[in-house]
């Protein structure tokens, strides 16, 4: 599956101003994407239970974040900068995670959306 994001190039209008040889503008259809004004993007699970880590970023509830002890804050930045992580059911990765916030916190709640489960 892949998701619509406007282009990045026409900025979601679908044209572009272009100059003649005269220096005259005339709006052309966008040649990235054809006019359409969006672009498909890969969804953001790139193999089953692989996500880039970013994502894992974004879901971080900041209280909860700042409420990590310093071990547990280090443990997660080795983590985000892995760059992909397979957070399928089973892996160090997501059972370190999970112990960092709890099945009550926003963090959690966040990363299984994420995962969707
Ligand atoms: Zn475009």
């Amino acid at each position: 599956m892949a998701i619509k994001k406007p282009c990045y190039n026409c900025s979601g209008g679908g044209t572009v101003t272009t100059y003649d040889g005269e220096q005259v503008p005339s709006e052309v259809e966008c040649p990235v994407c054809a006019g359409e004004g969006t672009l498909e993007f890969a969804e953001i699970e790139l193999e089953e239970g692989v996500y880039a880590t970013y994502k894992i970023s974004e879901a971080t509830d900041a209280t909860e974040y700042n409420a990590l002890t310093d071990g547990q804050k280090a443990v997660y930045h080795i983590i985000l900068s892995m760059g992909t992580v397979d957070l399928s059911d089973g892996t160090s990765v997501r059972a370190t995670l999970f112990a960092f916030f709890d099945e009550n916190s926003t963090t959690r709640a966040n990363l299984l959306t994420l995962i969707g489960e």
